[in-house]
């Protein structure tokens, strides 16, 4: 029997792995699925003998490891010592007696019926990257796109997700940041306007119905098992999913056995560039969209600036920088490596112009503060390094207070300088580095983007 309603437990529960107490259906319902063989339970914290009879704890979730990651504690639920997971706790306590539900009746039938409505152009690059894709997944191998940031990646994406969803293949594009996820979902849903698809990220309610296309954050992915014939990850170097072990068997967990996993970056790992290459399945692609190289970051010494940001003085060359965008009525992004120097230094920066405003990852009201920019209703925003990625402001300019500190590493300082020029009619900007002594990082960063762009066929 195949049933394509929409709305019923099928359709929902379908490749998900959901709470059994969460679910938006009725005990009844859920127990009549049970009885009838189309769901089965999971334990959602197991525990195992590793050596020396040592008990190792497994999330079922987020498949979570680490014993220090875990709390014992008495369940009034089951009446007995039970032991939670720490690390997917912000979707819902899951512990040793969570069952977790998942679909194991007749699958979803997705649409064969898909339209690729993106009318633009490939340049040559971007089109041989998009067919080594399509040539990819026929063969369900794993494939690397190294694109320089505004090489115009997700446009690369469009053919090769038709294809698939024309074979009625369910896929997903994860991003480890909500940004990224948030620029994408309408870009993707004019692209495919006969698709289902369905943005996924914290703080949002899941729908009923069956997305065939899932836009999701890598932490949603822990909601998945076996759920997706193809895998797109953006930005796969971004933290935390580099940093976290945890959200890469995510994504694994997520996709169906044998299911070919892309990686899409500007800054991927040496080791993911020759796993890659060994597959024969990388694209490179050295240059933008619009033919015009990256820009070079330029560095500006502005020695003690913490101390005279303390005592309530701006720097003279900071001050000018940015008295000069406001001038001439040019967006920009000043970036920051903590959230205390960057509030210390808005009041005296809003002496310049007084809409000039502050952004950080627990703003809430983070996403119209970034719409502000490109309204031009703000003139510039301070911003930790949660802008660093995935924003496209046109005419743009960019720099960052404080280069020399550790969390401007050589791939963040790439992606930062990122953000400029992305656009045809404005492919240049300012990328300046206002630092207390020049690091490695900052060098490494300058050497890629110059090698990038002699690759791109500059000099
Ligand atoms: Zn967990
Ligand atoms: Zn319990």
């Amino acid at each position: 029997m195949v049933r394509t309603l929409d709305g019923t437990v099928q359709s929902f529960l379908d490749g998900r792995l959901w709470h059994r107490e969460h679910t938006p259906f009725s005990m009844q319902e859920i127990k009549r699925e049970i009885d009838a063989g189309n769901i089965r339970t999971m334990q959602g914290v197991v525990t195992q003998r590793g050596r020396f009879g040592r008990v190792i704890y497994r999330c079922n979730r987020c498949l979570n490891e680490n014993e220090a990651r875990y709390t014992h504690f008495d369940c009034a639920k089951c009446g007995g010592n039970c032991t939670y997971c720490r690390s997917c706790l912000k979707m819902g306590r899951v512990s040793s007696c969570t069952e977790l539900l998942y679909w194991t009746g007749p699958p979803v039938q997705f649409s064969q019926k898909h339209v690729n409505h993106w009318q633009g152009t490939l340049t040559d690059l971007q089109k041989r990257a998009s067919e080594a894709l399509i040539a990819s997944n026929e063969k369900g191998r794993s494939h690397l796109i190294f694109a320089v940031c505004g090489a115009g990646k997700t446009e690369i994406l469009f053919e090769p997700i038709h294809r698939l969803l024309l074979e009625g293949k369910r896929i997903c594009v994860a991003a480890p940041r909500v940004d990224v996820i948030l620029e994408l979902a309408p870009r993707f849903q004019q692209a495919f306007p006969k698709t289902r698809v369905t943005a996924l990220y914290g703080g949002v309610k899941p729908t009923l119905e069956p997305a065939q296309l899932i836009l999701a954050t890598t932490h949603q992915l822990y909601r998945f098992h076996e759920a997706f014939d193809v895998v797109f990850v953006d930005e796969a170097d971004a933290f935390p999913y580099t940093a976290d072990e945890t959200l890469q068997k995510a994504v694994q967990k997520a996709a169906k056995k044998d299911a070919p996993i892309h990686f899409v970056t500007a800054t991927p790992a040496k080791k993911m560039i020759r796993e890659a290459i060994q597959n024969d399945a990388l694209s490179m692609i050295p240059r933008r969209f619009h033919g015009y190289p990256l820009p070079v970051p330029t560095y500006v010494a502005l020695w003690r600036y913490e101390q005279q940001i303390i005592r309530g003085k701006l720097p003279v060359k900071l001050h000018q920088w940015i008295e000069r965008q406001v001038t001439e009525g040019m967006p920009f992004l000043l970036f920051f490596h903590n959230i205390e120097l960057m509030e210390m230094t808005l009041p005296l920066i809003q002496k310049i112009d007084p809409r000039i405003k502050s952004v950080h990852a627990q703003d809430e009201q983070r996403k119209d503060k970034v719409l502000a920019l490109r309204n031009k209703q703000t003139p510039g925003l301070l911003t930790t390094t949660i802008l660093e990625r995935g924003i496209t402001i046109p005419k743009v300019q960019v720099a960052v207070l404080g280069a020399e500190q550790a969390i401007f590493n050589k791939s963040a300082l790439i992606q930062i300088g990122g953000r400029v020029g992305r656009s045809k009619d404005a492919p240049n900007g300012d990328f300046i580095l206002f630092h207390h002594g020049i690091t490695h990082a900052m060098d490494d960063a300058k050497k890629e983007i110059l090698l990038l762009n002699q690759k791109g066929g500059f000099r």
